[in-house]
C-alpha cells in the first residue's frame, strides 16, 4: 500500500495537532494552509480506509460519533454556533487524502465563510434520479 499521511499521524510517524482521541477515531488539526477557520478538526477513522465506500458500518457508527463530539467541543470551548460537515469519496469528488475523513468546520455569525458549493453538477443522469434511487433501494429489499 501506498504511505498514507493520516496512517502516518496515527501511528505517530508524523505529526499534527491531535485534540480528540476515541477508541477507534481521531481528531486533529488540518495542515495550516487547509484551515478553513480556527478550530477545523479532522476526524480520520484509526483504521486505514479509503472513502466512505470503503468503510463498514461499525467504521461510520464511530466516525459519525466522532464528528458529533468533535463538534460539541467546538460549541462548549471555541462558542461555534453551528458547524459544517464537509467529506469527498470516490473518483471525481475532490478526495484529496484517501483515508476517510470528515472535515468539521466550526461557524460563527457574521464569519465570512461560504461552505456551500457555488456551481452546479452539469452531468445529466439518464432517466429520473429519484425513481432510479427508490429502484436501487427496491431491489435490496429495504433496509
Ligand atoms: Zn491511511
Amino acid at each position: 500500500m501506498a504511505s498514507c499521511i493520516f496512517c502516518d499521524i496515527i501511528g505517530g510517524t508524523a505529526g499534527a495537532t491531535v485534540v480528540y482521541e476515541g477508541e477507534s477515531v481521531l481528531g486533529f488539526l488540518p495542515l495550516p494552509e487547509g484551515r478553513l477557520a480556527e478550530g477545523h478538526v479532522l476526524v480520520v477513522s484509526k483504521r486505514h480506509v479509503t472513502d466512505l465506500f470503503d468503510a463498514t458500518e461499525p467504521d461510520l457508527h464511530a466516525l459519525i460519533l466522532g464528528v458529533r463530539r468533535v463538534s460539541d467541543a467546538l460549541r462548549s470551548a471555541l462558542g461555534a454556533s453551528g458547524v459544517n460537515v464537509l467529506s469527498a469519496s470516490g473518483p471525481n469528488s475532490d478526495q484529496s487524502v484517501f483515508h476517510v475523513h470528515f472535515h468539521v468546520v466550526p461557524r460563527w455569525e457574521g464569519d465570512g465563510l461560504w461552505t456551500w458549493p457555488a456551481g452546479k453538477s452539469e452531468h445529466r443522469v439518464r432517466g429520473d434520479a429519484a425513481a432510479l434511487i427508490r429502484k436501487h433501494f427496491a431491489g435490496l429489499g429495504g433496509g
